[in-house]
């Protein structure tokens, strides 16, 4: 059986994007290109064609280069979740929960998260334990509840919880310093996290990325995962999952 040897390239983009490309033998994709020209410069750099688009959800940071890579690379499949029929630009590949999407001898699973938009999804690869999940788990965060209710985000985030401990966590933008700063009003007495705010200011002191995180690191610090930390819930005054997690969001847009 080949093994797939899956390569990740993280491209930053607009003010505080990711997008990410997935090499696999000579099977190329990319992951939400919300901007065509970082993508492009890159391919042209590194001598890759592009053979595929992915897409998490549809906001415009996410798909705005859509366009402009099927002119590059007219014909190219671009997938996207069912529900995002008509609005993901140039779809092709209409996904639903359970889906498998290959990038040469990769195997991505199509894991439908509703809760920052309904029709998110998010694609991962567990033979190299790789997550590609969008705007739903940030480092130390999580995306805002837009057309969803909370509870729906909270099952999301729960299930991507599930995952292996050693998952790398590719999210679509750098936010980890001002999640920290959040973070750290929530649960201020994690080692933890504490120590991570010293690495994570280090990091974009020097202009470093912060991005992949891993889960079991994610599911010890990230307060949007943690809503069932005794901690947490007694700091909040609150009971229950989806209610701890709904009153850490609650403040999270308010802050
Ligand atoms: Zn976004």
């Amino acid at each position: 059986m080949p093994s797939s040897t899956l390569q990740v390239y993280r491209l930053p983009a607009l003010s505080d994007n990711y997008i990410f490309i997935l090499v696999d033998g000579r099977q190329v994709a990319v992951v939400d290109a919300g901007d065509a020209g970082v993508v492009l410069d890159f391919l042209q750099t590194h001598n890759l064609a592009l053979s595929m688009i992915l897409n998490t959800h549809y906001d415009g940071d996410h798909v705005a280069g859509n366009r402009a890579l099927l002119t590059a690379y007219p014909g190219i499949p671009v997938y996207g979740s069912a529900i995002d029929r008509g609005r993901i630009p140039g779809q092709t590949v209409f996904l639903n929960d359970g889906d498998r999407v290959e990038v040469g001898a990769s195997i991505g699973h199509v894991l439908s998260v509703p809760g920052h938009r309904q029709g998110h999804i998010a694609y991962y690869f567990p033979e190299s334990a790789d997550l590609f999940c969008g705007d739903v788990i940030f480092s130390a965060g999580s995306g805002r509840v837009k057309d969803c209710t909370y509870g729906q985000m909270q099952e999301s985030l729960a299930k991507l919880r599930s995952l292996p401990d050693n998952t790398k966590i590719w999210c679509a933008h750098e936010y980890t310093f001002d999640n920290l700063t959040f973070a750290l009003t929530i649960d201020p007495d994690n080692l933890e996290l504490k120590s991570r705010m010293v690495e994570v200011q280090k990091l974009r002191s020097a202009l470093q990325p912060t991005i992949p995180t891993e889960m079991g690191f994610e599911k010890r610090t990230n307060p949007f995962l943690r809503w069932d930390s005794e901690a947490i819930r007694s700091r909040l005054g609150t009971v229950g999952d989806v209610e701890t997690y709904t009153e850490v969001r609650s403040r999270k847009n308010k802050f």
